[in-house]
């Protein structure tokens, strides 16, 4: 009897240590998708997750990526995002910070009270957020979870009115001129967000929002 309680502990010991290296293998690169933790929905309600909001929390995940800054500076970056573009945010951010693609901050916009005006003056590339989309009462991708900003003070979004936002990015406007954290149409990121299926608002007719990318 006893070697059968022994004999019991060790198959439940052999299948538990694999199922824990795998999960430590999952967070111990800084890659990782899981279904949004609690604490994460506490700071999300009432910020970028709004009574009316269209999608449901379990069609939502929480990615943890590593990047750089322009510094050359290793981050981790958190986003919310949708399920269905979760795997390529990983595989896309992954390319990026083997390339050492230079992205300041990714943090969840709910640290900036879900303003997206704050983030953008931050810097800060963010993807889900309730929200209508600037100055319109269109509701944006960003609601649903399925758009993301890069580098967004240098990547300004310029309306048709030539009306830039952030207002402090106005300098950024000028495409032709040299700065860093621009994206560029033939650039790594640029490149790697239409190899996954998204479109990027640079390539838009009339207003040009060059932070970002989304995928429907
Ligand atoms: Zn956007």
């Amino acid at each position: 009897m006893k070697r059968l309680i022994i004999f019991k502990r060790l198959i439940i010991f052999l299948i538990l240590v694999p199922l824990w290296a795998a999960q430590a293998r999952q967070t111990a690169d800084g890659f990782s998708v899981s279904e949004v933790p609690d604490s994460v929905f506490r700071l999300m309600t009432g910020r970028s997750y709004k009574k009316g909001c269209p999608v449901a929390r379990k069609d939502l995940r929480y990615v943890q990526v590593l990047h750089y800054n322009a510094a050359g500076r290793e981050l981790q970056g958190e986003i919310v995002c949708h399920k269905d573009i979760a795997d390529d945010l990983v595989e896309i951010f992954r390319e990026l910070h083997r390339s050492r693609y230079p992205i300041e901050r990714i943090r969840l916009i709910d640290r900036y009270g879900a303003d997206d005006t704050r983030s953008m003056k931050a810097n800060n590339s963010s993807a889900f957020n309730y929200r209508v989309v600037a100055g319109t009462k269109v509701l944006s991708n960003h609601s649903y979870g399925k758009a993301i900003d890069i580098n967004p003070l240098y990547n300004p979004f310029v309306k048709r009115n030539g009306k830039v936002e952030p207002a402090e990015a106005r300098r950024y406007a000028n495409r032709t001129a040299r700065f860093k954290y621009k994206i560029t149409r033939g650039d790594l990121c640029c490149r790697l967000f239409k190899q996954h299926g998204f479109t990027w608002g640079g390539d838009w007719r009339y207003s040009k929002d060059y932070q970002h990318f989304e995928k429907k």
